[in-house]
């Protein structure tokens, strides 16, 4: 549980530096506000990738679903293929695989008057090639698209190799329950909450999800056990199952074939089938 308490304070340093040494107990949640976020794909300008892009924006508005489902929809994403309204902004890109994707903010408007940067949007790229033009599998590419909205939705990083939120984990393409509890967390607080105000609501949090995961540990031990030692059973039993048919057979005067007969009496059944 150290490592979710980590994923949470990183989370609640994601404006700040998500990967800091030390996190500071000041820092503000900054969550997303608007009830629609407009997703604009680019095209896919990678020489014989071109055709992908249906299929890029498929898994995007997939994956995106599958974050706004972790909050009742409280925040969606329209994938569009045109750059009118668009709040975010999606790349594909050759990466290395230490850097396959990247979030961040691309300015769109400078102020002709002073040159400054006067309006920004939500910017991601994502790998779906290696720069040994190795191109990523749909699972890959996946996980990176969940990994940099997750970002967009300001989740930090988690240390655990499984969660989609780790930097350079296991590249997991399915969200875990940790990924699942601490988006549900983050959102149940009012925007530009500090860490140290929540603390003691996310340390009640955190134990119960905490006894959760014990409970279903339990079951699934149980789950397990069942299935082991079934089919150990079926095996102790299966000479009498058979001396139970044989005997039903001769009640009902059934006559044997010989393939039959040379299969019930071949002897040691069991011990002759292990030894092969
Ligand atoms: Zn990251």
């Amino acid at each position: 549980m150290k490592n979710l308490m980590h994923y949470i304070h990183s989370t609640f340093n994601y404006m700040i530096d998500c990967d800091a040494a030390k996190f500071a107990d000041n820092a503000r949640l900054s969550l997303l506000t608007k009830p629609v976020y407009n997703v604009y794909v680019n095209p896919v300008t990678i020489p014989g990738y071109e055709d992908n892009y249906e299929h890029y924006c498929k898994l995007t508005q997939k994956a995106l679903n599958e974050w706004s489902a972790v909050i009742n929809n409280k925040i969606k994403f329209k994938v569009q293929n045109s750059m009118m309204g668009a709040d975010i902004k999606v790349y594909w890109r050759k990466a290395k695989r230490c850097h396959a994707a990247l979030q961040y903010r691309e300015v769109v408007m400078w102020s002709t008057a002073t040159g400054e940067p006067i309006k920004s949007v939500l910017a991601v790229n994502i790998g779906i090639m290696g720069l040994d033009d190795e191109p990523y599998s749909d699972e890959e590419i996946y996980h990176l698209i969940l990994h940099e909205f997750g970002h967009i939705l300001t989740l930090g990083h988690s240390p655990n190799r499984e969660d989609v939120m780790c930097a350079g984990g296991d590249w997991n393409p399915h969200l875990t329950e940790n990924d699942k509890f601490v988006l549900r967390l983050i959102y149940s607080y009012e925007n530009c909450s500090t860490f140290q105000e929540c603390l003691p609501d996310i340390e009640k949090k955190v134990e119960k999800f905490k006894n959760n995961d014990k409970e279903k540990d339990k079951k699934s031990v149980n789950h397990k056990t069942k299935i082991k030692y079934i089919p150990h059973d079926l095996l102790n039993n299966l000479e009498y199952i058979e001396d139970i048919v044989k005997y039903k057979m001769a009640l009902q005067g059934v006559k044997l074939d010989d393939a039959t007969t040379k299969h019930f009496t071949k002897p040691m059944y069991l011990a002759s089938e292990i030894e092969d």
